[in-house]
């Protein structure tokens, strides 16, 4: 298969994992989800105390780095792939609001970013890949085949991300989602290693007013051309 990548970068809650599955799979590519591995880690640092009401104890989880084995294993039934974390698929618990409310704090951490983007490289080397996350048309493959950018509206992000915990059983208020994507947009912008920002070649894709289907045709024609 021929070495294709198209990076899919954006602020939290653009609907970037729904649309880079769905072109994946239209393409025939590999989809990996960035956003799924920084959430496992963070999961990792909860799980073993090393983040427990709001105190981070961040050396320790260094430390601990080299023992974290995070896989995508693909379940054939779903037809995607899981987040596997030392062997036990963590899908479900990495995306409940607990991950959420940490997850980008643990992003930040320089050697917590070295280590899954040299994973993430590896995943894509010789493949034709759709990868979707906060740096990969800056950082992890700037010279990304097709890069797009993708942004929305607060209200539209909140409205989503509210609709999709609620499904999902959560309870959460409009109001703690809100806060929950501004505080992980912050951070995630203004962190020193790798912040999230366009890359100058990327295009920008603004669907606050699309539905999926809309985006999805839009995306497709631009990944065809
Ligand atoms: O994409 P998702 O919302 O699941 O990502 C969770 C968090 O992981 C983001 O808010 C961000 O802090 C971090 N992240 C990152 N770099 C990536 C992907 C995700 O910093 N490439």
């Amino acid at each position: 298969m021929r070495n294709i990548t198209i990076a899919i970068d954006g602020y939290s809650s653009t609907g970037k994992s729904t649309l880079a599955k769905q072109l994946a799979k239209a393409l025939e590519y590999v989809y990996v989800d960035t956003g799924a591995m920084y959430r496992a880690v963070t999961l990792f640092a909860m799980r073993n105390g090393f983040i427990a009401n709001g105190i981070e104890n961040i050396p320790a989880l260094v430390r601990l780095l080299p023992k974290i084995q995070l896989k995508f294993v693909r379940n054939d039934k779903l037809k995607f792939s899981e987040m596997y974390l030392n062997g036990e698929n963590v899908e479900k618990e990495i995306r409940q609001m607990e991950v959420s409310q940490y997850v980008s704090r643990i992003a930040e951490i320089e050697q917590v970013r070295y280590k899954l983007v040299d994973m993430q490289r590896e995943m894509g080397r010789d493949k034709a890949i759709v990868m979707d996350g906060r740096d990969i048309g800056t950082t992890v493959f700037p010279d990304a085949d097709l890069k797009i950018f993708m942004t929305a509206s607060l209200q539209a992000r909140t409205t989503r991300r509210y609709k999709e915990l609620l499904e999902k059983g959560e309870e959460v208020t409009y109001e703690e989602v809100l806060e929950n994507v501004q505080k992980r947009d912050y951070i995630d912008t203004h962190r020193e290693f790798s912040p999230l920002m366009k890359a100058e070649d990327a295009i920008v894709f603004d669907n606050s007013d699309m539905g999926l289907k809309e985006q999805f045709e839009r995306l497709e024609s631009i990944a065809r051309r």
